[in-house]
């Protein structure tokens, strides 16, 4: 059996009921072939795919707090620390009811190669709990990130661990928790977290940034394919953070966002979501109603109730903004059918293995999440050097910056192909490019 194929069997031994976690690792693992292949045997010695498969270490706590009536309440949290070869874990803690440990051990692992995508000194980590923000009051939320930092604190530091936000983390969520960590460490050590206010210690374009880096990769893979993304439609789904961005950053570059989605359905909108539609997507996310209809309602256009757009609405390019495995083969071969020839996944793992190598196979061109949306890490990656330097950048510094990151992640990929003599396959270029970096780093650190 393969070396490959080994370590799979003995992962999916190992961890029952992780199907995906086992999704991502079959994914990334098998993509490795022509790189294992090269250097077996002293990466077998050096246990190097066992090592990678399992997380450093994985902390899970009881989150206990109390609501506006008085009512108490327990939740579960997160952080899996999940390899610190090439920097401190870092990663973004997600919100959201049906977080539990195979999300959390996913989102790390994948964390992992994105990062060493970035090119910035970022280690692999993810945190969170099932604690669901949706309705709750601002005290609730923050009496909720208390408790949760309570905990978290004793396991991250600016040159340790560096959380962000992820689905149901944001800005408000972020200050929240970096109040509580300054009060029980009593330091101002405000690079232990990212995604902060301005006035704190955030940075610029930090907000934009997943959106934006996912924009600037398509723009990438759309200039090696001769085109550009002026005068194409776009279909996307969710209408929190990253969508934003990216609806943002097309409509500038002269693209036309055909769709937005919610877990109530999605809307189609043949004008285009531009301009005060794209500002109204924050409001939307604000109001924490989660529903997509309301821009149906508020702008007048079709509302589709239950749906996602794919496969159901033709558009150039299909970017995923919403959340993991929402791509399934039926949505794959529907998506085929109508003839989508780019899909620019931009949620992490938003599309099967299955629906991915039926694509594939089609002749749809598929750029991976862990390359598309490295945008936000690597801006995360920023705000970490201007509070080393305690300086801030300009808007436009940061914003160069992350395009020049994301035009160096197409690069790496690139060369990555080039060097195992292999085509235009963005999924598995990514994979090799990240995984070079962070097996060299371990390789060089010896057996830990
Ligand atoms: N949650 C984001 C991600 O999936 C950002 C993480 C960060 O900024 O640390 O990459």
């Amino acid at each position: 059996m393969s070396y490959i194929q080994e370590v799979i069997e003995q992962t999916e031994q190992k961890n029952p009921g992780q199907p995906q976690f086992m999704q991502t690792v079959k994914e990334v693992l098998t993509s490795l072939a022509p790189a294992v292949e090269q250097n077996e045997a002293k990466l077998r010695k050096n246990v190097i795919l066992e090592r990678m498969v399992e997380p450093d270490r994985q902390i899970i706590f009881r989150v206990p707090w109390m609501d506006d009536k008085g009512v108490y309440h327990v939740n579960r949290g997160f952080r899996i620390q999940f390899n610190n070869a090439i920097g401190p874990y870092k990663g973004g803690l997600r919100f959201q009811k049906d977080v539990n440990l195979d999300t959390m051990k996913f989102l790390a692992f994948e964390q992992t190669f994105k990062n060493s995508l970035t090119s910035l000194p970022m280690g692999g980590g993810k945190g969170g709990s099932d604690f669901d923000p949706v309705g709750k009051s601002d005290d609730e939320v923050m009496r909720f990130c208390q408790s949760f930092m309570t905990e978290l604190y004793r396991h991250i530091g600016k040159d340790m661990d560096v959380p962000a936000g992820d689905m149901g983390v944001g800005g408000r969520e972020i200050g929240y928790l970096f109040g509580w960590y300054k009060k029980i460490v009593g330091d101002y050590s405000n690079g232990v977290l990212t995604g902060k206010g301005l006035s704190y210690g955030g940075s610029l374009i930090r907000p934009e940034a997943t959106g934006f880096g996912a924009t600037y990769f398509l723009e990438e893979v759309l200039k090696h394919e001769g085109e550009n993304i002026k005068g194409k439609t776009f279909a996307l789904s969710g209408f929190g953070n990253v969508a934003w961005g990216a609806a943002k950053k097309i409509s500038e570059l002269g693209g036309k966002v055909l769709t937005l989605s919610g877990p109530d359905g999605y809307i189609y909108d043949p004008d285009g979501v531009s301009g005060e539609k794209v500002d109204y997507m924050l409001e939307m996310r604000a109001s924490n109603r989660n529903k997509v209809k309301d821009y149906a309602d508020k702008f007048g256009v079709q509302f589709v109730e239950g749906k996602k757009p794919w496969g159901n609405v033709k558009a150039d390019i299909y970017m995923p903004c919403a959340r993991q495995n929402e791509i399934l083969l039926e949505d794959a071969e529907a998506m085929v059918k109508l003839g989508v020839p780019v899909l620019n996944e931009v949620s992490n793992m938003p599309t099967t293995n299955e629906a991915i190598a039926f694509l594939q196979s089609h002749g749809v061109l598929v750029a991976p999440s862990k390359a598309v949306n490295a945008g936000g890490v690597a801006t995360s990656g920023l705000e970490m050097s201007q509070n080393s330097e305690r300086l801030s950048w300009s808007a436009a510094e940061v914003d160069e910056k992350l395009k020049g990151i994301m035009a160096g992640i197409h690069n790496q990929i690139c060369d990555a192909l080039h060097t195992y003599g292999m085509d235009y396959n963005l999924v598995a270029g990514a994979n090799l490019a990240g995984f070079k970096k962070v097996a060299d780093a371990m390789l060089a650190q010896g057996l830990y």
